[in-house]
């Protein structure tokens, strides 16, 4: 261990962290999972923190681990919510908190460059100053670095008009597991053989290091028009998202929210019993107007009927707000969330399944769902559920109980195990059925090719070799 400290202290000096606070505050994201180790005093910590500044520093950095076969786990903001940063005893934190700002803005090309451990809300708020947009707003904005989206294949809340991380990633820069530097080229399109971004996107610190991004942006649009109905249940409100996407509206914001959710968020704006659809229309002048009148005749066709766009005003007033965990433990209470995706055909069998399997675990008291991006040929689901075991002994394994019956019923329904969230070690376990024994055994190739020795993230994401 002295070795490894000594030669990462050669190449990071003053950016190696070393302390018990600096390296108990990266230990860490914002699962349940860390959450509860942490309020229960089990916390593990990285055995070192790098804070590279520069690209060559990361892979200086990456060279002297492989020398010393030190597993490396790479940390953004610490915001995933699937125990994507859970570093062990013998590993290194490479932190991308001192890689951040902006490097380059081309307006005229709408194009944008920052440092990977940028906030996402900084990024924003640099491009916005000149008339820009980049489009993506997940709810954890200000608490999320870009590097972090890229890596976890993260979409935002106005995905359904601007689309995901990959459609607006433009340009990365990466340390790869044996220290060389990828850049790739900087072109709207090319075919060009496989897309090599894709390795990196969604690839969650097991294949790689992003140290920068590129986005390709929008102009800043007019604020826009809000409004909102409510439907008599979860397959009418279905039928009405689809409704509206099939033909080719996309309205930024189109989020379906069953019942229970409805009068949570929505509260008097939403008569009970009703599932509320919201729905926000922006873009070039004109769009607006002719996409929301189009909306409201085919929701209004679809039975909807409608509310006041104040419950939509609410809904962006309240969207960022985060919710504690401890503060729920101390109420005796675990709570998580998990989202999943699937085709239009099977989105309400998919929703009534997790509902009723996460229901079925002992100490649950509350499992729902809403959707909250919609695509041509199918949709997300975002499930909650709240327990509340009789003893915190118990918070742990009712926790995991919850996360095995949502995975089981996607897993039988031949849905997509992940829409957003990424799989970190959560969802690891059912990431061969994602796959298929195929997809398992090319994925597994390539990380073999890349990182022989298993020292990126080892046990994030790859799927277990088949026995
Ligand atoms: C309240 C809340 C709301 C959220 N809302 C959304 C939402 O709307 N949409 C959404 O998609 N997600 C959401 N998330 C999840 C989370 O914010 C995203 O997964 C985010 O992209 C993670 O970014 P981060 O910088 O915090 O990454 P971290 O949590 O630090 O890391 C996440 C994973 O990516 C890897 N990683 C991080 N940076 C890099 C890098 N530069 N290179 C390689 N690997 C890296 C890590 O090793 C880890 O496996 C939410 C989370 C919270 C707590």
């Amino acid at each position: 261990m002295t070795g490894l400290l000594d030669d990462l202290a050669a190449v990071l000096g003053d950016n190696l962290l070393l302390g018990d606070d600096d390296r108990r505050l990266r230990s860490r994201d914002y699962s349940v999972r860390s959450e509860l180790d942490e309020w229960r005093g089990k916390i593990t910590m990285p055995a070192a923190v790098a804070t590279p500044t520069t690209v060559d520093a990361v892979a200086a950095v990456v060279r002297v681990c492989l020398a010393h076969r030190a597993p490396i786990v790479t940390r953004g903001a610490g915001s995933g919510v699937v125990g994507g940063v859970l570093p062990s005893p013998d590993s290194v934190v490479i932190s991308t908190e001192r890689l951040a700002g902006m490097r380059d803005l081309e307006p005229a090309d709408l194009l944008a460059s920052f440092g990977a451990g940028t906030l996402g809300i900084d990024a924003e708020n640099r491009v916005q100053a000149h008339g820009f947009t980049i489009g993506h707003w997940p709810q954890s904005i200000d608490r999320s670095t870009v590097g972090g989206w890229v890596a976890t294949r993260a979409s935002g809340q106005y995905s359904t008009a601007y689309g995901n991380i990959e459609d607006m990633v433009y340009g990365l820069e990466a340390v790869l597991p044996d220290g060389s530097i990828y850049r790739s080229r900087s072109t709207p399109r090319a075919a060009a053989g496989p897309d090599l971004r894709h390795l990196l996107i969604g690839s969650e610190g097991t294949l790689g290091i992003v140290t920068e991004v590129t986005f390709s942006l929008r102009p800043l649009p007019e604020p826009g028009i809000r409004q909102a109905f409510h439907f008599a249940d979860i397959e009418a409100g279905v039928n009405a998202i689809r409704s509206v996407v099939v033909p080719g509206w996309r309205p930024p914001v189109v989020r379906l929210y069953d019942a229970r959710e409805s009068r949570r968020h929505f509260g008097e704006h939403v008569p009970r019993g009703r599932c509320m659809a919201i729905f926000l229309h922006e873009g070039p002048p004109g769009h607006a107007q002719l996409e929301a009148a189009a909306v409201a005749d085919l929701c209004r066709t679809a039975e909807g009927e409608s509310a006041d766009s104040e419950a939509v005003d609410h809904w962006f007033e309240q969207r960022n707000i985060v919710p504690s965990w401890t503060e729920l433990f101390e109420q005796g209470l675990v709570v998580d969330t998990i989202e999943v995706a699937t085709g239009w055909s099977k989105l309400a069998d998919l929703y009534h399944a997790v509902t009723t399997a996460v229901s079925a675990v002992p100490g649950v008291i509350a499992a729902t769902g809403h959707s909250s991006h919609a695509y041509r040929s199918g949709a997300n689901l975002y499930f909650s559920f709240a327990a509340q075991p009789p003893d915190p002994d118990d918070f742990a394994a009712t926790h995991a109980a919850c996360w095995n019956a949502a995975m089981e019923a996607t897993v039988a329904a031949g849905a997509g195990i992940a829409h957003h969230h990424g799989v970190g070690r959560i969802r690891q376990p059912w990431m061969a059925d994602e796959l298929g024994p195929g997809g398992s055994a090319l994925l597994a190739a390539v990380k073999k090719a890349l990182d022989p020795d298993d020292l990126f993230n080892p046990g994030a994401v790859i799927p277990d070799p088949v026995a």
